[in-house]
């Protein structure tokens, strides 16, 4: 990284205790943005007795594991998802602070990690991907990333960018077409997003390998549902949080894996 370290270490520690934040934040809305209900008022409550959850008991991570993981009114069991949604994102922050330094490129990537983070929790629980969160993730992410690359003198990046949503997500309105019962319209736009962000990074070859380790893992993860609940055709898998998985190894992996692989014939 450019910074001396100390300024580093500081950067990335910072960026890990916003993605905490952040990622609390992530849980609120991907709470909320289903039911309908207000983002922006009103404090958490506790899902079992309805008690406020005050400001001191609802700091990211640190109050969970205070409180050993039990509401301090009804001591009922307080989901583990919680906790692991706020280091996943503060994961992903310190991540994009290491992997795009101090640069526009870090914050906007790590907002677009954000996005990703609310629509897996929802796809996971609803097993769909709200419209409300995709298309502001498409647009905010096409404006930063124009202005990104054009103050920092790298416009071909926003070519690899268009060939990426062009190719991730062309094929899967081509699949989507061809088989409509195989995949939501939801993933469709969704692979325009990611496409979007994978090209951007490393062109084409880094968009295939996102999209080969999306379905790389959600064949493997689906094959092993599909086992183990013995052919239940009502267990069916999001698609959506492997896609989401596969473009963030794309992202992190895309370009030394492309490297090692081509680089073995
Ligand atoms: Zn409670």
């Amino acid at each position: 990284m450019g910074l001396p370290a100390p300024l580093a270490t500081f950067y990335v520690v910072a960026a890990g205790m916003l993605g905490l934040i952040f990622g609390s934040f992530a849980t609120a809305v991907a709470y909320r943005l289903p039911r309908a209900e207000s983002i922006s008022s009103g404090r958490s409550k506790c899902p079992n007795c309805g008690n406020t959850i005050t400001a001191i008991q609802n700091i990211p991570l640190f109050s969970y594991v205070v409180l050993r993981g039990r509401c301090k009114h009804c001591g009922d069991r307080i989901s583990i998802r919680y906790p692991l949604i706020e280091l996943v994102t503060a994961l992903l922050f310190m991540g994009a602070a290491l992997r795009f330094e101090l640069s526009a490129e870090a914050v906007i990537y790590a907002g677009f990690f954000w996005a990703l983070v609310v629509l897996t929790v929802i796809d996971l629980e609803y097993k769909l991907l709200p419209n409300k969160v995709v298309f502001p993730t498409f647009i905010a992410g096409w404006a930063g990333l124009a202005i990104a690359a054009l103050a920092g003198g790298n416009p071909g990046r926003l070519v690899g960018a268009a060939v990426g949503a062009a190719i991730f997500g062309g094929f899967f309105f081509l699949v989507a077409s061809l088989y409509p019962a195989g995949m939501g319209g939801g993933d469709v736009k969704l692979a325009f997003v990611l496409g979007t962000f994978l090209g951007y990074v490393g062109g084409p070859g880094v968009v295939l390998v996102g999209m080969f380790l999306s379905f790389l893992i959600g064949g493997i993860v689906g094959v092993g549902v599909m086992v183990t609940s013995g052919g239940d055709r009502k267990m069916q898998v999001p698609f959506g949080p492997f896609l989401a998985l596969g473009t963030v190894l794309g992202i992190f992996l895309g370009r030394p894996l492309l490297d090692a692989y081509l680089g073995t014939f």
